[in-house]
């Protein structure tokens, strides 16, 4: 095993120590991941604490999520296609941190996204947490409810579920989960207290422009309209589109009908003679 292999252990056992400590998880909840190399990937364990882990447990597997190292024949975390999707659409993205933080969880619970501008440290470091849609875990659609959002998220909650992190390395991923829990508690206060001021436009405009001084390359977009505070919730999020660009995407933008201004009077005008016709 290589130097840089036995951090990446102790790494992972590290951070496991603080996700179970801070009570990110309970139970055997939760799983970390980082590239070995550009074949390989070191995974958390299925069924055992992330608390308690010790650096032998790891597991190592293809990017297919097959197992092709680790003593002990462990099984890799049942959540492993979820990473595995994180990574197959971020080629920059060294680690992937999932938990279940209590209040980040109750937001995805509620189907409260975290994308409204209320703290420079967020907007600068992850821009809108997004939330994913629920996927029953260890099947296909969480990870296809994930590929959605990590073209430009480093964070996002996962709906009736927990909270994903992405990072240059383990500890940037961790330290994102820690941002998330963090938001998501200061998002809770300020709306019992009942009122949210919001950044303005152009300070959000300032701070992600501030991104690349704090060595922040990763896509980071804070909804694009309605940081001002008019009241609705902000549900502009950027994807990729058919040329790899980032473009905003308003959700169940599908589900609406567009009408010109002429077939809008001439349906008007039908109704009111259906109306007045008898
Ligand atoms: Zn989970």
């Amino acid at each position: 095993m290589s130097a840089s292999e036995a951090t990446l252990r102790a790494d992972i056992v590290e951070i496991g120590r603080r996700l179970y400590a801070r009570g990110y998880v309970a139970s055997n909840d939760g799983n970390i991941s980082v590239r070995l190399d550009g074949a390989r990937l070191l995974m958390t364990p299925a069924g055992v604490s992330k608390g308690f882990m010790t650096p032998e447990m790891m597991v190592v597997t293809d990017f297919e999520g097959r197992v092709v190292g680790g003593e002990g024949g462990r099984r890799p975390s049942t959540e492993i296609q979820m990473h595995l999707a994180a990574y197959r659409e971020r080629p920059d993205v060294q680690a992937v941190v999932h938990a279940h933080p209590p209040l980040a969880t109750g937001f995805a619970v509620a189907g409260i996204a975290l994308d409204r501008a209320m703290l420079a440290e967020v907007v600068t470091t992850l821009g809108s947490i997004p939330i994913a849609e629920y996927g029953t875990p260890s099947t296909k659609e969480l990870p296809a409810a994930v590929a959605k959002f990590v073209k430009a998220h480093d964070g996002m909650l996962l709906a009736n579920h927990g909270a994903l992190a992405l990072g240059k390395d383990l500890f940037s991923a961790y330290y994102k989960m820690e941002t998330i829990e963090h938001a998501a508690n200061i998002t809770l206060v300020a709306r019992l207290l009942g009122r949210e001021h919001l950044l303005s436009r152009d300070e959000v405009r300032r701070l992600q422009e501030l991104r690349g001084n704090y060595g922040i390359a990763s896509p980071a977009p804070i909804c694009a309209d309605d940081v001002s505070g008019s009241g609705d919730t902000c549900q502009v999020v950027f994807a990729p589109d058919s040329a790899n660009r980032l473009v905003p995407v308003v959700p169940g933008a599908e589900d609406r009908i567009q009408l010109t201004y002429r077939e809008l009077t001439a349906l008007i005008e039908d109704a009111v003679k259906a109306i007045t016709k008898d």
